[in-house]
């Protein structure tokens, strides 16, 4: 299979190809177009001139574009769902169940949303102030390779339905369902140069699109080194960064147990562990800690590994050997550190299907004793690898949790309401969930500080880097 860029409505061949791999299979998926500047000069002349068209399109008149999108993912999620289990390696029961559908729920959204966009009044006895929400115009949307379709729509929703153009650029490493999206995009009505799509690695197609002069917003979704980058090369862009984590679960001992584990187990170990918003590390109050470990560490065991595409796996392959051998590279490093290893390791996983022998495989694998200061508690691993820390008390807890460059999400677990608010004002974080694992709501700010980054999209949130306010003072 080829997959050429969309530019203007128009699939366009690449000069260069490279390859989409199959990460449970090692099978080339596709060989598709890799886009430099020329690429990016032309998509983002595509979207500029679609723009003064789609911008004063009725909002309404948008909206039904916007949905009828939707639908189309709705009705091809079976088909959307396998291709990016092939291309990532995210299990068909997470793709086919939550992420896809999820994905049309974004449009739904948004569709709805752009219709009812309002101002705020500031009335003075001399002036009338009111707001009006202007789209931005071109914007540029840089997706990572974990769950890529959800989180290209996550953008593509909003951008759109606001009235903006984009160019989008997925992750080399999964670049097959975006391109999906926009054969769907046409398919809705939505006009040629609305959506556009170049393919490419960061340095060629990421670089030129991000310093173009005619990209009025970047929304950013990777890791913080990238981001820095991109910052730095952006000048007086709008801008949101959706960055990395190593998000704190923190549990205290009066909390509900069971559920508490089950929660733990989930933001660790689903989404094979590649997952902004893992809870990757795990403070537990002393007195429960040796239980709960022992606990946490059996279930980590019975966690099924294998095929992604069969519905009963939990965890499958890493999205790459490089990615494969950073993660490996953390599991090797623990015991040097001092941690101790109850299960997982550098073992292959035992009993894979011979379809996907040659899989980029991690067993769950569990550290306890760890210090916060380990560098396997403290860098962002993106594998399904958990470090459990012990901690005294609730100061202590919110020290441990605050001692790190990241801020994106937090999970607090304790069944006293009081510690339970005092934990989530004190957390530095962009999130915190309460007795709760990970749970969207489209409405929410979604997005981190410190050095998971900075802005927040999502319902009205998602003004922020998609449209630009204006204020208009009336003399009265
Ligand atoms: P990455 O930073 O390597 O790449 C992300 C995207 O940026 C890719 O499309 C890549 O091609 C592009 N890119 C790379 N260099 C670029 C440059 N100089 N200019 C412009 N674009 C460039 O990240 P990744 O490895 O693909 O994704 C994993 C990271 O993403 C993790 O750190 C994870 O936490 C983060 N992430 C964050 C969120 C969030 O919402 N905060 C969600 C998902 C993933």
């Amino acid at each position: 299979m080829r997959v050429d860029h969309l530019i203007a409505g128009k699939s366009v061949a690449g000069t260069d190809y490279f390859e989409t791999v199959n990460p449970a299979t090692q099978e080339v998926l596709a060989e598709v177009a890799s886009g430099g500047e020329a690429e990016v000069n032309a998509a983002v002349a595509a979207a500029k001139e679609a723009f003064p068209k789609w911008a004063g399109m009725p909002a309404p008149e948008r909206a039904k574009l916007i949905r009828k999108l939707g639908d189309l993912i709705a009705k091809h999620v079976p088909e959307i769902a396998q291709t990016e289990t092939n291309d990532c390696g995210q299990v068909i029961a997470q793709t086919g169940k939550q992420l896809i559908p999820r994905a049309a729920d974004n449009f739904y959204y948004f569709a709805e949303m752009c219709t009812r966009v309002d101002g705020h009044t500031y009335p003075t006895p001399t002036h009338l102030n009111y707001t009006l929400f202007h789209p931005v115009g071109v914007c540029a949307l840089i997706s990572p390779w974990n769950v890529p379709f959800m989180t290209a729509t996550w953008k593509v929703a909003p951008c759109l339905a606001f009235g903006n153009t984009a160019v989008l650029k997925m992750s080399e490493l999964s670049p097959l369902t975006a391109a999906r999206l926009g054969e769907l995009a046409l398919e809705a009505g939505i006009p040629p140069g609305v959506l556009n799509l170049v393919h490419g690695y960061g340095k060629e197609a990421g670089e030129p699109l991000v310093a173009h002069p005619d990209v009025r917003a970047i929304s950013f979704t990777g890791s913080t080194a990238t981001g820095n980058r991109i910052v730095k090369s952006a000048g007086l862009k709008k801008f949101s960064m959706e960055l990395g984590g190593k998000s704190p679960f923190v549990i205290f001992e009066d909390a509900d147990l069971d559920r508490a584990l089950d929660a733990a187990v989930f933001m660790i170990f689903s989404n094979n562990g590649e997952r902004c918003t893992a809870g990757s590390r795990i403070l537990v109050q002393q007195s429960i800690y040796a239980d709960f470990a022992a606990k946490f560490a059996e279930r980590a065991k019975r966690i099924t590994v294998g095929d992604p595409l069969d519905e009963k796996t939990i965890v499958g392959p890493m999205i790459s050997q490089a990615h494969l051998a950073k993660v490996r590279s953390y599991i090797e490093l623990g015991p040097k550190e001092g941690a101790t290893l109850l299960c997982g390791g550098l073992d292959a996983p035992s009993n894979l299907p011979d379809r996907v022998k040659k899989g980029n495989y991690v067993v769950p694998t569990v550290f306890a004793d760890v210090d916060n200061r380990m560098k396997i508690a403290q860098d962002e691993i993106f594998g399904p690898v958990a470090c459990l820390i012990p901690f005294k008390d609730e100061a202590d807890a919110i020290r441990l949790a605050n001692d790190i460059q990241y801020g994106l999400s937090s999970y607090v677990w304790t069944e006293n309401i009081g510690k339970a608010h005092r934990v989530a004002a004190a957390v530095e974080a962009g999130m915190c969930f309460v007795n709760s694992q990970n749970v969207r709501d489209l409405r929410q700010p979604f997005g981190g500080t410190k050095a998971s980054g900075t802005g927040r999209e999502g319902g009205t949130w998602s003004y922020e880097v998609f449209c630009e306010p204006k204020n208009v003072a009336v003399s009265l």
